[in-house]
Protein backbone atom coordinates (compact mmCIF):
# COMPACT_ATOMS: atom_id res chain seq x y z
CA UNK A 1 0.00 0.00 0.00
CA UNK A 2 0.76 3.76 -0.88
CA UNK A 3 1.05 6.81 1.88
CA UNK A 4 -1.30 9.20 1.17
CA UNK A 5 -0.27 12.93 1.96
CA UNK A 6 -2.48 15.44 2.26
CA UNK A 7 -1.68 19.21 3.59
CA UNK A 8 -3.68 20.74 6.02
CA UNK A 9 -3.23 24.71 5.85
CA UNK A 10 -5.83 25.69 8.02
CA UNK A 11 -4.25 25.03 11.32
CA UNK A 12 -3.59 28.17 13.43
CA UNK A 13 -1.20 30.18 11.31
CA UNK A 14 -1.52 28.16 8.07
CA UNK A 15 0.10 28.71 5.02
CA UNK A 16 0.93 26.41 2.03
CA UNK A 17 0.11 24.46 -1.15
CA UNK A 18 0.80 20.86 -1.38
CA UNK A 19 2.60 20.70 -5.06
CA UNK A 20 3.16 16.81 -5.48
CA UNK A 21 4.01 13.69 -3.43
CA UNK A 22 6.16 10.60 -3.91
CA UNK A 23 6.57 7.02 -2.17
CA UNK A 24 9.90 5.99 -2.19
CA UNK A 25 11.11 2.61 -0.65
CA UNK A 26 11.73 3.71 2.60
CA UNK A 27 10.95 7.62 2.72
CA UNK A 28 8.47 10.02 1.10
CA UNK A 29 9.39 12.82 -0.69
CA UNK A 30 6.83 15.55 -0.10
CA UNK A 31 6.89 19.10 -2.07
CA UNK A 32 4.91 22.04 -0.70
CA UNK A 33 5.09 25.81 -1.48
CA UNK A 34 4.39 28.95 0.73
CA UNK A 35 1.64 31.21 -0.34
CA UNK A 36 2.00 34.95 -1.48
CA UNK A 37 -1.40 35.56 -0.57
CA UNK A 38 -1.86 39.07 -0.67
CA UNK A 39 2.30 40.24 -0.60
CA UNK A 40 4.49 40.69 -3.33
CA UNK A 41 6.88 38.53 -1.50
CA UNK A 42 6.84 35.06 0.10
CA UNK A 43 8.28 33.54 3.12
CA UNK A 44 6.40 32.66 5.78
CA UNK A 45 4.74 28.95 6.18
CA UNK A 46 2.73 26.96 8.11
CA UNK A 47 1.07 23.47 7.15
CA UNK A 48 -0.10 19.92 8.92
CA UNK A 49 0.93 17.14 6.77
CA UNK A 50 -0.82 14.25 6.95
CA UNK A 51 0.21 10.83 6.26
CA UNK A 52 -2.05 8.09 5.52
CA UNK A 53 -1.75 4.58 5.61
CA UNK A 54 2.18 4.68 5.91
CA UNK A 55 4.28 1.16 6.58
CA UNK A 56 6.00 1.48 9.70
CA UNK A 57 9.30 0.97 7.92
CA UNK A 58 8.94 4.52 5.72
CA UNK A 59 10.23 6.63 8.46
CA UNK A 60 12.18 9.03 6.47
CA UNK A 61 11.14 12.42 5.00
CA UNK A 62 12.83 14.55 2.47
CA UNK A 63 10.73 17.76 2.55
CA UNK A 64 11.17 19.90 -0.72
CA UNK A 65 10.03 23.94 -0.51
CA UNK A 66 9.20 24.72 -4.51
CA UNK A 67 10.18 27.92 -5.55
CA UNK A 68 11.27 29.53 -2.53
CA UNK A 69 13.79 31.30 -4.63
CA UNK A 70 10.51 34.01 -4.32
CA UNK A 71 10.63 34.50 -1.23
CA UNK A 72 12.35 37.43 0.71
CA UNK A 73 15.61 35.71 1.23
CA UNK A 74 14.69 32.53 1.69
CA UNK A 75 17.90 30.88 0.18
CA UNK A 76 20.61 29.74 0.58
CA UNK A 77 18.81 26.55 2.49
CA UNK A 78 21.59 26.04 4.06
CA UNK A 79 21.15 28.64 6.33
CA UNK A 80 17.67 28.08 7.51
CA UNK A 81 16.36 25.68 9.83
CA UNK A 82 12.38 25.78 9.39
CA UNK A 83 10.46 24.19 12.79
CA UNK A 84 8.61 20.62 12.99
CA UNK A 85 6.99 19.12 15.50
CA UNK A 86 4.49 15.70 15.79
CA UNK A 87 0.59 17.77 15.61
CA UNK A 88 0.68 19.96 19.05
CA UNK A 89 3.85 18.82 20.59
CA UNK A 90 7.07 20.59 21.43
CA UNK A 91 8.70 22.19 18.40
CA UNK A 92 12.15 21.47 16.82
CA UNK A 93 14.48 22.80 14.61
CA UNK A 94 15.05 21.12 11.65
CA UNK A 95 18.44 20.34 10.60
CA UNK A 96 20.54 22.12 7.86
CA UNK A 97 18.86 22.38 4.50
CA UNK A 98 20.26 21.98 0.98
CA UNK A 99 19.61 24.18 -1.90
CA UNK A 100 19.36 21.89 -4.85
CA UNK A 101 20.11 23.48 -8.34
CA UNK A 102 17.29 22.43 -11.24
CA UNK A 103 18.80 21.97 -15.15
CA UNK A 104 17.01 25.28 -16.00
CA UNK A 105 18.77 27.61 -13.17
CA UNK A 106 15.76 26.86 -10.76
CA UNK A 107 16.43 25.38 -7.30
CA UNK A 108 14.35 23.72 -5.03
CA UNK A 109 15.38 24.10 -0.82
CA UNK A 110 15.50 20.84 0.69
CA UNK A 111 15.22 19.38 4.38
CA UNK A 112 15.31 15.83 5.64
CA UNK A 113 13.72 14.88 8.60
CA UNK A 114 12.30 11.54 10.55
CA UNK A 115 8.70 10.97 10.44
CA UNK A 116 8.11 10.82 13.89
CA UNK A 117 3.79 11.13 13.80
CA UNK A 118 1.22 10.15 11.25
CA UNK A 119 0.60 14.01 11.73
CA UNK A 120 3.25 16.29 11.92
CA UNK A 121 3.49 20.35 11.22
CA UNK A 122 6.08 22.41 9.55
CA UNK A 123 6.55 25.93 10.57
CA UNK A 124 9.26 28.64 8.92
CA UNK A 125 10.03 29.16 12.35
CA UNK A 126 8.25 28.92 15.93
CA UNK A 127 4.63 29.84 16.06
CA UNK A 128 3.69 32.87 17.93
CA UNK A 129 -0.19 34.67 18.99
CA UNK A 130 -2.80 35.51 20.92
CA UNK A 131 -2.10 32.38 23.40
CA UNK A 132 1.25 33.26 23.92
CA UNK A 133 0.44 36.76 25.01
CA UNK A 134 -2.16 35.87 27.08
CA UNK A 135 0.12 33.11 28.67
CA UNK A 136 2.49 36.27 29.25
CA UNK A 137 0.15 38.12 30.83
CA UNK A 138 -1.07 35.93 33.34
CA UNK A 139 2.22 34.85 34.28
CA UNK A 140 3.47 37.96 35.01
CA UNK A 141 0.68 37.77 38.45
CA UNK A 142 -1.09 41.25 37.67
CA UNK A 143 2.01 43.52 36.66
CA UNK A 144 1.09 43.30 32.91
CA UNK A 145 -3.05 43.97 31.94
CA UNK A 146 -4.03 43.52 28.41
CA UNK A 147 -6.71 45.90 27.28
CA UNK A 148 -8.27 46.23 23.80
CA UNK A 149 -7.72 49.79 21.80
CA UNK A 150 -9.94 48.91 19.15
CA UNK A 151 -11.02 46.05 16.46
CA UNK A 152 -8.89 45.26 12.99
CA UNK A 153 -10.76 46.01 9.70
CA UNK A 154 -12.21 41.87 9.69
CA UNK A 155 -13.13 42.14 13.34
CA UNK A 156 -10.44 41.08 15.56
CA UNK A 157 -9.05 42.75 19.19
CA UNK A 158 -6.30 44.99 18.41
CA UNK A 159 -5.01 44.45 21.58
CA UNK A 160 -2.56 46.44 23.48
CA UNK A 161 -0.60 45.74 27.08
CA UNK A 162 0.73 47.64 30.08
CA UNK A 163 2.52 47.76 33.17
CA UNK A 164 0.35 50.74 34.63
CA UNK A 165 -1.67 53.23 32.80
CA UNK A 166 0.71 55.87 33.86
CA UNK A 167 -0.63 59.64 35.57
CA UNK A 168 -1.10 62.74 33.84
CA UNK A 169 0.54 64.55 36.94
CA UNK A 170 3.70 62.26 37.85
CA UNK A 171 5.25 61.26 34.60
CA UNK A 172 7.35 58.25 34.80
CA UNK A 173 9.81 57.30 31.65
CA UNK A 174 7.56 56.12 28.87
CA UNK A 175 8.16 52.85 26.79
CA UNK A 176 6.21 52.15 23.97
CA UNK A 177 6.84 48.51 21.84
CA UNK A 178 5.28 47.50 19.28
CA UNK A 179 5.83 43.75 17.17
CA UNK A 180 4.43 42.12 14.48
CA UNK A 181 3.35 44.93 11.48
CA UNK A 182 4.89 42.11 9.39
CA UNK A 183 2.47 38.98 10.64
CA UNK A 184 5.23 36.25 9.51
CA UNK A 185 7.97 37.87 11.83
CA UNK A 186 7.89 35.49 14.70
CA UNK A 187 11.43 35.59 16.00
CA UNK A 188 10.76 39.38 16.66
CA UNK A 189 7.68 38.49 19.16
CA UNK A 190 10.01 35.45 20.62
CA UNK A 191 12.37 38.30 21.59
CA UNK A 192 10.29 40.73 22.83
CA UNK A 193 8.25 37.82 24.92
CA UNK A 194 12.10 37.54 26.62
CA UNK A 195 11.85 41.54 27.33
CA UNK A 196 8.81 41.78 28.56
CA UNK A 197 8.90 38.52 31.11
CA UNK A 198 11.85 40.77 32.37
CA UNK A 199 10.37 43.28 32.58
CA UNK A 200 7.58 41.71 34.90
CA UNK A 201 9.99 39.52 37.02
CA UNK A 202 11.29 42.64 38.07
CA UNK A 203 8.08 44.05 38.69
CA UNK A 204 9.82 46.95 37.63
CA UNK A 205 7.20 50.43 38.31
CA UNK A 206 9.59 53.18 37.44
CA UNK A 207 8.11 53.41 34.12
CA UNK A 208 5.62 53.01 32.25
CA UNK A 209 5.32 50.70 29.29
CA UNK A 210 2.78 50.08 27.00
CA UNK A 211 3.32 47.67 24.29
CA UNK A 212 1.50 46.47 20.64
CA UNK A 213 2.44 42.74 20.31
CA UNK A 214 0.61 41.58 17.71
CA UNK A 215 -0.73 44.93 15.47
CA UNK A 216 -0.95 43.34 12.14
CA UNK A 217 -3.47 40.50 13.71
CA UNK A 218 -5.50 39.78 10.82
CA UNK A 219 -2.53 39.08 9.13
CA UNK A 220 -0.77 36.53 11.36
CA UNK A 221 -4.13 35.18 12.30
CA UNK A 222 -4.64 34.30 8.59
CA UNK A 223 -0.87 33.08 7.77
CA UNK A 224 -0.08 35.75 5.62
CA UNK A 225 3.44 36.86 5.78
CA UNK A 226 2.90 40.27 5.78
CA UNK A 227 6.10 42.01 4.83
CA UNK A 228 4.60 45.06 2.32
CA UNK A 229 1.29 43.87 2.35
CA UNK A 230 -1.72 45.05 0.51
CA UNK A 231 -3.28 47.59 0.60
CA UNK A 232 0.02 49.26 2.04
CA UNK A 233 2.69 47.49 4.58
CA UNK A 234 1.34 48.85 8.51
CA UNK A 235 4.85 49.44 8.66
CA UNK A 236 4.70 52.11 6.01
CA UNK A 237 1.15 53.53 6.97
CA UNK A 238 2.49 56.14 9.96
CA UNK A 239 2.31 59.01 7.91
CA UNK A 240 -0.36 61.66 9.35
CA UNK A 241 -3.21 61.22 8.86
CA UNK A 242 -2.39 57.06 8.56
CA UNK A 243 -2.89 55.07 5.78
CA UNK A 244 -4.26 52.18 7.41
CA UNK A 245 -7.14 51.55 10.25
CA UNK A 246 -4.68 49.64 12.16
CA UNK A 247 -2.40 52.78 12.74
CA UNK A 248 -5.23 55.20 13.31
CA UNK A 249 -5.82 53.08 16.18
CA UNK A 250 -2.20 52.55 16.77
CA UNK A 251 -1.45 56.65 17.12
CA UNK A 252 -4.46 57.44 19.14
CA UNK A 253 -2.51 54.66 21.68
CA UNK A 254 0.30 56.65 21.49
CA UNK A 255 -1.32 59.77 21.80
CA UNK A 256 -2.87 59.02 24.83
CA UNK A 257 0.34 56.86 26.51
CA UNK A 258 2.74 60.01 25.31
CA UNK A 259 0.17 62.61 27.66
CA UNK A 260 0.70 59.75 30.51
CA UNK A 261 4.28 59.93 30.76
CA UNK A 262 7.57 61.27 29.43
CA UNK A 263 8.43 59.24 26.33
CA UNK A 264 11.81 57.99 26.60
CA UNK A 265 12.34 55.11 24.01
CA UNK A 266 10.60 53.75 21.18
CA UNK A 267 11.53 50.36 19.99
CA UNK A 268 9.67 47.87 17.07
CA UNK A 269 10.40 43.39 17.08
CA UNK A 270 11.31 42.71 13.92
CA UNK A 271 12.71 39.52 11.49
CA UNK A 272 15.36 40.39 8.94
CA UNK A 273 15.72 38.55 5.74
CA UNK A 274 14.54 34.52 5.60
CA UNK A 275 18.30 33.99 5.49
CA UNK A 276 20.18 36.33 7.09
CA UNK A 277 22.22 35.40 9.60
CA UNK A 278 24.72 37.96 11.40
CA UNK A 279 22.89 38.23 14.54
CA UNK A 280 20.52 40.90 15.67
CA UNK A 281 20.74 44.25 14.12
CA UNK A 282 18.69 47.32 14.22
CA UNK A 283 17.65 50.29 12.01
CA UNK A 284 18.23 53.86 13.54
CA UNK A 285 16.12 56.77 11.92
CA UNK A 286 18.47 59.41 10.21
CA UNK A 287 19.18 63.13 10.83
CA UNK A 288 19.13 65.67 8.70
CA UNK A 289 22.82 65.12 7.49
CA UNK A 290 21.95 61.57 7.10
CA UNK A 291 23.45 59.84 9.64
CA UNK A 292 21.93 57.97 12.52
CA UNK A 293 20.31 59.89 15.15
CA UNK A 294 22.10 60.53 17.83
CA UNK A 295 20.22 59.48 20.73
CA UNK A 296 18.72 56.63 19.18
CA UNK A 297 22.64 55.30 18.25
CA UNK A 298 23.68 55.77 22.22
CA UNK A 299 20.57 53.22 23.13
CA UNK A 300 22.06 51.24 20.40
CA UNK A 301 25.22 51.05 21.83
CA UNK A 302 23.66 50.37 25.11
CA UNK A 303 21.91 47.50 23.61
CA UNK A 304 24.21 46.05 21.91
CA UNK A 305 26.67 45.84 24.99
CA UNK A 306 24.04 44.27 26.75
CA UNK A 307 24.13 40.91 24.08
CA UNK A 308 26.48 38.70 24.27
CA UNK A 309 28.73 38.62 20.85
CA UNK A 310 27.09 35.37 19.50
CA UNK A 311 23.98 36.86 19.55
CA UNK A 312 25.18 40.36 17.35
CA UNK A 313 25.93 41.43 14.22
CA UNK A 314 29.30 42.76 13.52
CA UNK A 315 27.58 46.05 12.89
CA UNK A 316 24.78 46.56 15.50
CA UNK A 317 23.07 50.07 14.63
CA UNK A 318 22.68 51.16 11.03
CA UNK A 319 20.55 53.91 9.13
CA UNK A 320 18.76 51.69 6.77
CA UNK A 321 19.31 51.69 2.99
CA UNK A 322 17.59 48.58 0.96
CA UNK A 323 14.87 49.50 -2.03
CA UNK A 324 11.51 50.31 -0.08
CA UNK A 325 8.01 49.96 -2.06
CA UNK A 326 6.70 52.59 -0.50
CA UNK A 327 7.96 56.00 -0.49
CA UNK A 328 7.95 58.89 2.27
CA UNK A 329 5.86 60.15 3.88
CA UNK A 330 4.76 56.40 4.09
CA UNK A 331 6.52 56.82 7.60
CA UNK A 332 7.79 53.66 9.43
CA UNK A 333 6.86 53.42 12.92
CA UNK A 334 10.78 54.44 14.69
CA UNK A 335 10.45 57.06 12.06
CA UNK A 336 6.92 58.21 13.41
CA UNK A 337 8.13 58.27 16.67
CA UNK A 338 11.40 59.77 16.48
CA UNK A 339 9.92 62.49 14.34
CA UNK A 340 6.46 63.09 15.93
CA UNK A 341 7.68 62.73 19.57
CA UNK A 342 11.37 63.43 19.48
CA UNK A 343 12.79 60.58 21.19
CA UNK A 344 15.18 58.00 20.19
CA UNK A 345 13.51 55.51 18.28
CA UNK A 346 15.27 51.61 17.26
CA UNK A 347 13.81 49.00 15.17
CA UNK A 348 15.39 45.38 15.86
CA UNK A 349 16.25 42.63 13.63
CA UNK A 350 16.08 39.19 14.99
CA UNK A 351 17.05 36.12 12.46
CA UNK A 352 14.57 33.21 11.92
CA UNK A 353 17.05 30.47 11.78
CA UNK A 354 20.52 31.34 13.25
CA UNK A 355 22.79 34.12 14.60
CA UNK A 356 26.37 33.31 13.92
CA UNK A 357 26.80 29.52 14.02
CA UNK A 358 23.80 29.08 16.97
CA UNK A 359 20.95 27.67 15.79
CA UNK A 360 18.15 29.81 17.97
CA UNK A 361 15.92 28.19 20.24
CA UNK A 362 13.35 30.01 22.11
CA UNK A 363 15.27 30.29 24.86
CA UNK A 364 17.77 32.07 22.87
CA UNK A 365 15.32 34.69 21.97
CA UNK A 366 14.10 34.58 25.48
CA UNK A 367 17.79 35.68 26.82
CA UNK A 368 18.50 38.31 23.91
CA UNK A 369 15.15 39.64 24.88
CA UNK A 370 15.93 39.94 28.46
CA UNK A 371 19.53 41.12 27.75
CA UNK A 372 18.03 44.03 26.21
CA UNK A 373 15.32 44.60 29.07
CA UNK A 374 18.20 44.75 31.61
CA UNK A 375 19.73 47.35 28.97
CA UNK A 376 16.91 49.81 30.12
CA UNK A 377 16.07 48.60 33.19
CA UNK A 378 19.92 50.05 34.24
CA UNK A 379 19.65 53.35 33.16
CA UNK A 380 16.78 53.87 35.01
CA UNK A 381 17.04 55.58 38.29
CA UNK A 382 16.31 53.70 41.14
CA UNK A 383 12.67 53.94 42.26
CA UNK A 384 12.35 56.52 45.06
CA UNK A 385 11.04 55.47 47.92
CA UNK A 386 7.73 56.88 48.68
CA UNK A 387 7.30 58.42 52.23
CA UNK A 388 4.47 58.04 54.06
ZN1 LIG B 1 9.59 43.48 9.51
Amino acid sequence: MQTKVVLDNKIPYGNGILVNFENKKNWLEVAVTPEALNAPESLWFCFRLKFKNKPKTQNKLRLIVKYFYNSLGGLPAEKINPVTREAKGNWQRLRDGKTVPLPDGRTDAVWETEIIADSMDFAFCFTYGVKEIDGLVKESKGYFKKDIIGVSPEGRDLIRISNNYGDENTKLPGLFLVARQHSGETSGSWALHGFLERLAANNSQNMTVWCLPLTNIDGIEKGYYGKDNFPIDINRAWGVPPMRYENLVFQRDIERWAGRCRPMLAMDFHSPGGSESDGVYCFLPKNSKGTADRMSLEWSVKFEKSLPVRFTAGEFGKVANYASRWDEPCLSYYKFMQKFYKIPSLSFEFPYSRSRQKILEINDYLTIGAAMADAVLKTLKPEKKKSS
